[in-house]
């Protein structure tokens, strides 16, 4: 079992890394998510909190896991100023490290669900960890990149699944509060990620592709594209 117990540590790779290896350790695979996981990509964001996305029958699990390492119970449910704005990326399933900051675990049929299955043992193309050194280093106007060596028990998808994603998530939440911010996410990958050594655009599968092209290239075809995707997915069930 993991020692790690919270008691008041700032918010840093070494929080994140110190969560990832708990769940692990509880048997909870995890992934990084929301707005540090695009920090790790290289976009500069305002880190809100730290996200993970976990397989759907083990997110209780995981929550009575960062409860009992010490992470402090929301008090104020539906009221938490964490849930507040649509842009932000905090779940009713989260705990505290602050009044601010929050430990948000997502069921990856709510994030992820065209991912492949994962655990922890997962040894996956998919699948790659936060010190992966073909991540950005941090640099200046930059996100900060990727985990030190020794945080490498932290995953994340590979930016190329992470943008596939983004772009289902947006499909999904067609005219909702939360589709500006997807394409923002788009906006952010093509002008930070795209170009690196993480981000291949041509591996991204059929019909994403399209819409990701047209989208750099300004063409209003993207539009018919993203419909495309959306009808399919409709009918898949998402
Ligand atoms: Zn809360």
């Amino acid at each position: 079992m993991s020692a790690f117990s919270f008691a008041g540590q700032k918010l840093d790779n070494n929080l994140v890394g110190s969560i990832a290896s708990l769940l692990n350790a509880a048997g909870v695979p995890n992934l990084l998510w929301g707005n540090y996981l695009l920090t790790v990509y290289g976009v500069p964001t305002i880190v809100d909190g730290v996200a993970f996305v976990v397989p759907d029958a083990l997110l209780e699990k995981g929550l009575s896991t960062l409860s009992g390492a010490g992470f402090l119970p929301c008090t104020q449910g539906l009221e938490c100023p964490c849930l507040g704005a649509p842009q932000s990326l905090s779940s009713l399933a989260h705990l505290h490290i602050n009044d601010e900051l929050v430990v948000s675990l997502y069921r990856k049929s709510e994030m992820l669900w065209d991912f492949p299955e994962f655990d922890i043992a997962t040894d996956s193309a998919d699948i790659i960890s936060a010190s992966d050194g073909h991540l950005p280093l941090a640099s200046l106007a930059r996100g900060q990149g990727r985990f030190p060596a020794y945080l490498s028990a932290v995953r994340i998808p590979t930016a190329i699944r992470y943008c596939e994603a983004v772009i289902n998530l947006l499909c999904r939440d067609h005219k909702a509060p939360r589709e500006p911010y997807w394409l923002a996410i788009v906006t952010y990958i093509l002008e930070y990620v795209d170009g690196t050594e993480a981000f291949h655009e041509e591996c991204l599968k059929d019909g994403y592709r399209q819409f990701y092209t047209a989208m750099k290239q300004g063409d209003s075809k993207m539009f018919h594209h993203l419909k495309t995707l959306r009808d399919s997915l409709v009918k898949s069930n998402m």
